[in-house]
């Protein structure tokens, strides 16, 4: 599912691998030069530490066996945080034993001082890279490109310790220079098949609906910085739950260190080789 869409008012058109275009506040152009080093602000926010706060990173729990080729499972993923309320949808995913993949802003992380990003790695979540300011990568110089990947690998690293293996493109948009900046850092391109629009309808009974059309194997999109969207994650949770589904991680999903760098995937439905960048526009 290959196809071009115009985004919001960016000329020309960029590669979009999905049926949606994610949207957000459309920040400002991108600077050439990086405005601060994420190392040297990590090193502020932990002291004169690496880790946090007490010497030790934090650390997932085992891992689950489960074989989503056998059992129903969606994969819900969270955008855009960590955010004032994503401490709110981590205690209701743990209330249901509910693991979730959030693609997360170098800024916010920043800004959270890596609280939010601990408890996602202690509680079994998954962690990708959605770049440092949210900005259309397809239309970065190679340098601020570079940058907006690699800056949130490293606070994300200096902060939880964990190297991520997957990234979100900013609104979907991607292309074979989006492909391969991703496949250089060792990261697979995650995209969605169900679209909540949960960012510009602000409404809980129509993001539960949206939600609760995925099918086995889905990867349903939505954002923890909306009241909405956490409102609506009970209810969700709830239904899932009565069909049988397991709540998994994109690595659960398409199976541990299955994921190719550079490669975009859409859903398991889509085959788990996924989109390869010389099929990227
Ligand atoms: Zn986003």
């Amino acid at each position: 599912m290959v196809f071009l869409l115009g985004v919001a008012g960016c000329d020309p058109p960029v590669a979009v691998l999905s049926a949606e275009v994610e949207s957000a506040p459309v920040t400002p152009a991108p600077e050439e030069t990086p405005p601060f080093d994420p190392e040297k602000l990590a090193e502020k926010l932990t002291g004169i530490q690496p880790q946090w706060p007490d010497n030790s990173f934090p650390k997932p729990p085992r891992r689950r066996g489960i074989d989503c080729a056998r059992i129903r499972c969606v994969a819900l993923t969270f955008d855009d945080g960590p955010g004032e309320l994503t401490g709110r949808l981590l205690d209701i995913l743990a209330g249901h034993q509910a693991r979730a993949t959030f693609f997360v802003l170098g800024r916010m992380v920043a800004e959270d001082r890596g609280e939010n990003l601990r408890r996602m790695v202690t509680e079994g979540h998954e962690v990708g890279n959605h770049t440092w300011n949210h900005l259309p990568l397809a239309q970065l110089s190679e340098k601020a490109l570079r940058y907006e990947l690699t800056s949130t690998q490293k606070i994300v690293r200096r902060l939880a310790g964990i190297k991520m293996t997957m990234m979100r493109p900013p609104y979907g948009a991607t292309n074979k220079r989006v492909a391969a900046a991703a496949a250089r850092e060792g990261l697979a391109q995650i995209l969605w098949n169900v679209d909540t629009l949960d960012w510009r309808d602000r409404n809980t009974s129509l993001v539960t609906q949206r939600a609760t059309q995925a099918t086995p194997g889905s990867i349903v999109l939505m954002h923890d910085i909306h009241a909405t969207t956490i409102d609506a994650v009970p209810a969700i949770l709830d239904r899932f739950a009565q069909q049988g589904y397991a709540f998994v991680t994109l690595s659960e999903l398409y199976g541990v260190g299955r994921l190719v760098p550079g490669r975009g995937y859409t859903s398991l439905g889509d085959g788990k080789r996924g989109i390869a960048s010389s099929e990227i526009p």
